[in-house]
């Protein structure tokens, strides 16, 4: 936030004069609004309604950062996405829609998966950064890169009723690894097998804006040094105070390392539709200029469902569908076969197909299993 905010235009005045009529908001916290950055990572069930709130109450700079595309299980509680979204980027509908809802603001779509290489660019320059993960290996990325950084970050996690949230300001309160240390992904439940409910995230996603509101218009959050414990079963709020780990090897240290966290470039996902789910992304950052790629897959007969900016998405077999992302990662579904390894082993011949063979990238670039 410079030092001289811009003020609301006559349009943007009418626009937020219910929010602005609030003691805890005013015209004054609507200018701060306006001339704060607030970054919400994850454009899933949770990242969706959270950049929905934040798009409409007048954050003026929203980055939002994804790697997926839409399935028809999103559509259940990722209200920003519909039938003709399906096989899309995330973030590339996403922006759109926002911006549809809000043209006073910016709207930053960054469509790459959240690694050690581009972290710290990711949160930098930001007021604040949301909550809209599921992964807590990403999380404690988040937490180290926030933390170096100086920039709050508000953790809220939902699973079946159940959802919590604390709000993490650097050096002040305990950071993320003080309260949840040492969880490792493939060991925690996912939404696909044990379920979620639309109704859980709408709250602790309300809970997090709320938070980040406090946080960009210079009030006190409520969840600095705390945890919020809700579970909608019981319709349950518990506030429980946290402290610091004496010795935490994380927020102790002059600078948090990142070096130490696992890097993956080649995943399975939940399966979606039936079919086994994959994304790949290359060892080093690239930047694929869709337009050749899109010339090629028609030179070659294949049908291009999708081309956007940020991501195109084609048929190549009756087997495998895929989706390539300007940022190299490629989400590649295929139909399940006989053969539990074969899915994952022509996922990689299909990706350096299309990087090596293709566009031209080293080999070096290609991920393996
Ligand atoms: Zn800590």
């Amino acid at each position: 936030m410079g030092n001289v905010l811009e003020e609301l235009t006559d349009i943007e005045f009418e626009y937020y004069s219910r929010q602005i009529a609030l003691d805890e908001i005013g015209y004054s916290g609507q200018v701060q609004l306006k001339n704060s950055k607030a970054c919400v990572l994850g454009c899933g069930g949770l990242g969706v309604p959270t950049m929905l709130k934040l798009t409409a109450m007048g954050v003026g700079h929203l980055r939002i950062v994804d790697r997926d595309i839409i399935s028809i299980s999103d559509l259940h509680r990722q209200y920003l996405y519909d039938f003709e979204s399906i096989g899309k980027p995330k973030v590339e509908v996403a922006s759109e829609k926002l911006r549809r809802l809000n043209p006073n603001i910016e709207v930053e779509p960054i469509a790459e998966p959240i690694m050690k290489r581009n972290i710290e660019e990711i949160v930098d320059g930001v007021n604040v950064v949301l909550d809209g993960l599921d992964s807590m290996e990403t999380r404690y990325l988040i937490n180290r890169a926030c933390l170096n950084l100086g920039v709050p970050y508000i953790f809220a996690g939902v699973i079946r009723t159940i959802a919590n949230a604390s709000t993490i300001i650097p050096r002040k309160t305990p950071c993320l690894e003080c309260l949840f240390p040492g969880f490792v992904d493939s060991s925690m439940p996912k939404c696909s097998l044990v379920g979620v409910h639309p109704a859980a995230i709408g709250v602790i996603s309300s809970v997090q804006v709320s938070e980040a509101v406090r946080i960009l218009t210079g009030r006190t959050p409520k969840l600095a040094g705390k945890i919020l414990l809700f579970d909608l079963e019981d319709l349950s709020f518990e506030k429980i105070d946290v402290t610091k780990q004496e010795g935490c090897a994380v927020c102790s240290s002059q600078r948090a390392q990142l070096t130490d966290m696992p890097e993956r470039y080649f995943e399975e996902e939940c399966a979606r539709d039936g079919r086994r789910t994959f994304v790949l992304t290359p060892r080093v950052r690239v930047d694929v200029d869709l337009d050749r790629l899109v010339e090629m897959l028609e030179g070659k007969g294949m049908k291009v469902r999708f081309k956007g900016k940020l991501g195109v998405s084609f048929i190549y077999s009756d087997f495998l569908a895929a989706s390539l992302l300007k940022s190299g990662t490629m989400i590649v579904q295929a139909a399940p076969t006989r053969d539990p390894g074969a899915s994952g082993d022509e996922t990689i011949a299909l990706y350096k197909l299309v990087m090596v063979d293709w566009l031209g990238y080293p080999p070096e670039i290609v991920p393996s299993m």
